[in-house]
């Protein structure tokens, strides 16, 4: 990994501590007091379609750890051109295939090489999810109901996170998805995945079919239920403000072949996303961030690189 880390990082965290804000040390890893990485590639390599004529390399020598913070976890975004291998490291981290296994390298999630699909890592996709023949309230409650959780216990804590989400309990519950905005719908496949506790969540461009209000709404809830939940999130976008924004760490991917050219820490969102996004700090980090990948999107477009 070519890290631009302490650059780039140095001037975000000095940026985004300026003015009354306190401010969080953001070049430096919090102590992880010793636990195992939430997140951990070393060396790992994807070849799709291996030894045929559709051989591709998706992602090659990808290394990068995430830590496990106590009491609070953190959110990772990564940013970069299509192809550049995004989903092919995230559903590499949830065990699905014919992302996992890897060809060559190791992935662990909480110490422990990934095997498969495991309860302690939760996705969410962009396109909505929902199961069209059940209700808000059976879509929530499916993976509990999955785990042989009894109804009423099951059906308690739909609700509760089906509030949590920002929807009606009362109103919203027994609705069916086609019934739903898209906003609703991403509320409702976010309330799905955090029922169920997962301590990695792994978000897909989430919000990326949202309008640009919805998403900034989205994109505070997130942050809302994250500190809730305390988990560690990984976060696929393509918008430059949303991984700023959104990140604590952000990962600028590049292609040809798919691997990391940047990792950059910031600060934790401090306020609401429009007024985040107003702000001179952050203004000038999506310049420098689209900057970067503005390079590597030049590189990747001429022949023989
Ligand atoms: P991103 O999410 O950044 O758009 P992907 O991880 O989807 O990138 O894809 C990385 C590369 O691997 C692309 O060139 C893509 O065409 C290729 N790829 C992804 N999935 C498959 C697959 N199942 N079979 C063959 N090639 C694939």
């Amino acid at each position: 990994m070519t890290s631009q880390d302490s650059e780039d990082g140095e001037a975000a965290r000095d940026d985004r501590s300026g003015g009354s804000r306190p401010a969080r040390p953001a070049a430096d890893d919090p102590p992880s007091h010793g636990r195992p990485a939430a997140v951990e590639f070393r060396g790992v390599t994807k070849i799709y379609n291996q030894g045929t004529p559709r051989e591709a390399v998706a992602i090659r020598d990808v290394s990068f750890t995430i830590p496990d913070l106590p009491d609070r976890g953190e959110i990772s975004t990564f940013l970069g051109p299509s192809g550049c291998g995004k989903s092919t490291v995230l559903r590499m981290v949830a065990g699905l295939e014919p992302q996992f296994p890897p060809t060559r390298g190791t992935v662990h999630v909480l110490g422990r090489e990934v095997v498969g699909p495991g309860a302690d890592r939760g996705m969410v996709f962009q396109d909505y999810t929902s199961f069209d023949n059940r209700t808000v309230l059976g879509n929530v409650t499916f993976g509990l109901e999955c785990q042989g959780v009894p109804k009423r216990t099951r059906d308690a804590e739909g609700r509760e996170w089906i509030q949590r989400v920002g929807l009606d309990p009362h109103r919203d519950a027994a609705k069916y998805p086609h019934e739903l905005s898209g906003g609703m719908r991403q509320r409702v496949a976010i309330a799905r995945t955090l029922v169920l506790r997962p301590r990695i969540i792994l978000m897909d461009e989430p919000f990326g079919a949202l309008d640009p209000a919805t998403r900034l709404d989205m994109q505070d809830l997130l942050v809302r239920l994250w500190r809730e939940v305390e988990a560690t999130v990984l976060f696929i976008t393509h918008s430059v403000e949303e991984a700023v924004y959104l990140g604590d760490r952000v990962f600028v991917m590049a292609t040809t072949p798919g691997r990391i050219a940047a990792e950059i820490r910031m600060s934790a969102a401090a306020s609401p996303a429009r007024e985040t996004q107003i702000e001179p700090w952050f203004h000038e980090q999506v310049s420098r961030l689209q900057a970067q990948l503005e390079v590597i999107e030049a590189a990747a477009s001429r022949p023989g690189e």
